[in-house]
């Protein structure tokens, strides 16, 4: 089968003609339609964080498509139904974690695209009892990048604990960003977004953000708390150090800062002002089997609707490098 191959950190990725998966009995073979690029895929290709993946590695964790087969030990699913394979890939099942609904959590999980091969091929081989099913009347491109930046922005904004009418500072409009104004927007919240560019600007505008400031020409932090005297809550998927300082300082007394992109660099807190602002700042890491369920039925319904460019596997460096610049607007999805 054709699939897009990392095999050296930093270097390109090459197409190979690669072994189809062989399924275990517990598994499915998925024939995979579409996959999302995501920004995680990049920094498992650059080896950018502490826990590397192995190589050579098949990148991919938004990838959606049809099961072609069925392992012996798997009732719940049959041929023909339509699944996305997300990052998290599989849990224990039987930990802390996973038995109070935190199996994103699990230390025991495996990560498509990361610690196993993901959805950058023809076929992807994966744990029945993590795969999600997606619901009638979406199509699968539409339907790849809520499996990572979809859920991954909901599940941060019911972390966030924001109540409608609140303010919600995001930062980054990108693959993730795009789709957290439009969660934001529909679960009651008012929005200011900030990321570079007209292009940014624009689409966030379009989505239902209030306002708009850009990194680069305003001042991010003086703008905002003069527009809501500091906002509730925010969610940073910038890929930044600057941008998570910005939305640390420009959360309210008592509200939340979830942090969610993934710079491969420290964070340094002021003790003094966390304390006596009583300001939380915490993680959230994509979300759980449920969270994705809601997630894709905010799109069943309309509410949400990731905003695509459609590219083939072959152009995967090419999207590489655009997402490095920052250029992407939306997601890009390879069909396959
Ligand atoms: P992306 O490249 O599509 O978007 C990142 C956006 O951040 C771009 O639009 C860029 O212009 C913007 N940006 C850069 N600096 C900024 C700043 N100072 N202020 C505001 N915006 C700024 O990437 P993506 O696919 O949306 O992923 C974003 C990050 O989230 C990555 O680090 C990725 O690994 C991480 N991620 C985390 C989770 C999780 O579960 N926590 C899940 C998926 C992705
Ligand atoms: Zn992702
Ligand atoms: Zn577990």
């Amino acid at each position: 089968m054709k699939a897009a191959v990392a095999s050296k950190f930093g270097a390109i990725l090459k197409i190979e003609d690669v072994v189809k998966p062989k399924i275990e009995p517990h598994q499915v073979l998925v024939k995979i339609h579409a996959c999302g690029v995501c920004h995680t895929d990049l920094h498992a290709c650059h080896g950018d964080w502490p826990v590397k993946p192995t190589l050579p590695l098949i990148p991919g964790h938004e990838g959606v498509g049809e099961i072609v087969e069925v392992g012996s030990a798997v009732s719940h699913l049959a041929l023909g139904d339509r699944v996305g394979i997300p990052w998290l890939y599989s849990a224990c099942g039987h930990c802390e974690y996973c038995l109070t609904g935190n199996e994103n959590l699990c230390l025991s999980q495996q990560n498509a695209g990361y610690s196993v091969d993901g959805g950058y091929a023809e076929y992807c081989a994966a744990h029945a009892e993590y795969v999600v099913k997606m619901p009638d009347g979406l199509g699968y491109v539409e339907a790849a990048p809520l499996f990572c930046a979809g859920v991954t922005t909901y599940k941060a904004l019911k972390v966030s604990g924001a109540k409608p009418g609140d303010w919600v500072a995001l930062f980054g409009v990108g693959g993730l960003g795009h789709l957290a104004v439009q969660y934001a927007v529909a679960m009651g919240f008012r929005v200011v977004a900030v990321d570079t560019g007209d292009a940014k600007r624009e689409l966030a505008m379009s989505l239902g953000a209030e306002c708009f400031f850009d990194f680069k020409t305003d001042d991010v932090v003086e703008d905002i708390l003069a527009k809501t005297n500091g906002v509730h809550a925010t969610v940073c998927t910038a890929v930044s150090k600057a941008g998570f300082r910005q939305s640390y300082d420009v959360v309210r007394r008592g509200g939340k800062c979830v942090l969610v992109g993934l710079p491969p660099e420290d964070m340094p807190l002021p003790i003094f002002n966390t304390v006596l602002n009583g300001v939380s700042v915490v993680g959230s890491i994509v979300g759980t089997r449920k969270d994705l369920e809601e997630c894709l039925e905010f799109a069943a319904r309309g509410k949400v609707k990731a905003i695509i460019k459609e590219k083939s596997l072959e152009d995967i460096n090419d999207i590489f490098a655009d997402m490095e610049k920052g250029e992407i607007t939306g997601r890009i999805v390879m069909s396959i």
